[in-house]
């Protein structure tokens, strides 16, 4: 074997390794190339390894060692501060075409519809270590056993994903500045997206109710994008329209073993601090679950049985999706589709992609936001390989997104020898 599958996979599909050599260098006199600290950096995350620091171990005598050679935590750091983010962000959006040209972001449910859903995420809080890009607030924490108030730093990163793909596919993200608003830098990260990607690369977005604000809907319509978003309390007046609107009997009710749906369907409620209507579905959905009973501890040790308990759960959305010959359970079907942004992009960058582990920060801010970035678009690009090349050839159903981490570490190790030293 002379290559690794996963970079092999990358040049076929993407030319990856030609897009990354052709990156420019943020630095005058590099010791080691911006190619190479990226390669470890992009290669690390994909193995999944949690901290520069154990990078610089796995190039020195670990699994990077014949694929990248030594490289210490420090020379990566430095090259990362010094790094434009712009060409990464580039990098990904170049990938993100060539996903859609080969039809990935699209499945049935979506109905040809390319649907982005937005959101944002907390990393890096810590009552010591900061940059210059940190967020602050005050938080009254325990030391010891007293209460004090302390400045405590963050930074919020929000995303740009893909739901409507077989797996959530993140397109893009960006850092929310110190006094800026959540929607404000979603807004941003949205038109520069659209800037790279080129209008209508999606078609639908989707968001939760904090989005619900007249200039995001105003700004997103002007692109050309289809919305979707949670109606709730925080538009008292559109939410009490919707309530009156949808207070008959359901439109549409359905139920099986799981669950029972029941759905209303309003085509014009006014929004009157936007000065319009919108189209509005409200959702009550029954899930049948079960459950162990909590019992006291001098009972018999013998396990009990499940109890059956129903969970109601009662939602609103509004949108400007002509329904036409779609059923307004479509609505339905897109507004929850925002939830495997929580349930599972999320959730694998911060378990398994460690994207809440700081790594570089203290006084490198930018570090971090390339660092965050690269780790980003390794997740992206290994979810893809993982679903269309991993999982796709296995008859293992158990072969998980880090066993897949483990072995493309264990494949590193096999590369025969680098011919050169640098
Ligand atoms: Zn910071």
């Amino acid at each position: 074997m002379s290559r690794h599958q996963f970079e092999a996979y990358l040049d076929k599909v993407f030319h990856f390794s030609r897009r990354v050599a052709a990156l420019p260098e943020g630095r005058h006199y590099p010791r080691h190339p911006w190619e190479k600290v990226f390669d470890a950096v992009f290669l690390g995350a994909a193995c999944q390894f949690p901290a520069l620091h154990r990078i610089e171990a796995e190039c020195r005598d670990g699994a990077l060692s014949k694929r990248i050679g030594p490289l210490s935590e420090d020379a990566i750091g430095y090259a990362l501060e010094l790094q434009d983010p712009g060409p990464i962000f580039a990098l990904g959006c170049n990938m993100a075409r060539r996903l859609k040209r080969n039809g990935v972001l699209r499945s049935e449910w979506a109905r040809g519809r390319v649907v982005a859903a937005v959101d944002g995420i907390e990393i890096c809080s810590s009552f010591v270590r900061c940059c210059d890009l940190c967020m602050e607030r005050r938080v009254t924490h325990k030391v010891g056993e007293q209460l004090r108030e302390d400045i405590q730093y963050y930074h919020r990163i929000v995303a740009v994903i893909v739901v409507s793909a077989p797996f959530p596919i993140p397109l893009g993200i960006r850092f929310q500045k110190h006094g800026e608003t959540e929607v404000a830098c979603t807004l941003a990260l949205l038109k520069d997206l659209n800037d790279q990607l080129g209008r209508r690369f999606f078609d639908l977005l989707v968001a939760d109710a904090l989005y619900l604000q007249t200039p995001f809907v105003e700004a997103i319509e002007k692109i050309g994008w289809e919305w979707v978003i949670n109606l709730k309390d925080n538009q008292p007046e559109l939410l009490a329209e919707a309530e009156q609107a949808t207070a008959g009997p359901p439109h549409f009710q359905e139920s099986n073993k799981k669950q029972e749906l029941q759905l209303w369907h309003a085509p014009e409620v006014l929004w009157p601090v936007a000065d319009r209507s919108v189209r509005v579905v409200k959702t009550v959905r029954t899930l049948h679950k079960n459950r162990v009973p909590l019992r006291p501890a001098s009972a018999s040790k013998k396990p009990n049985a499940k109890e059956a308990f129903d969970e109601q759960g009662l939602n609103f959305y509004a949108t400007n999706v002509e329904l036409g010959l779609v059923p307004p359970s479509f609505i339905h079907q897109l507004g929850r589709s925002r939830w495997t942004i929580d349930a599972d992009a999320f959730q694998t960058l911060t378990t398994d992609s460690h994207l809440k582990q700081p790594s570089v920060h203290q006084g490198r801010g930018r570090a971090l936001v390339n660092l965050t970035m690269i780790r980003v678009l390794a997740y992206a690009l290994t979810i893809v390989f993982y679903h269309r090349q991993v999982r796709s050839h296995l008859r293992k159903a158990s072969f998980g997104f880090c066993d897949l981490a483990r072995k493309l570490a264990y494949l590193f190790l096999l590369l025969p020898p680098r011919m050169d030293s640098s």
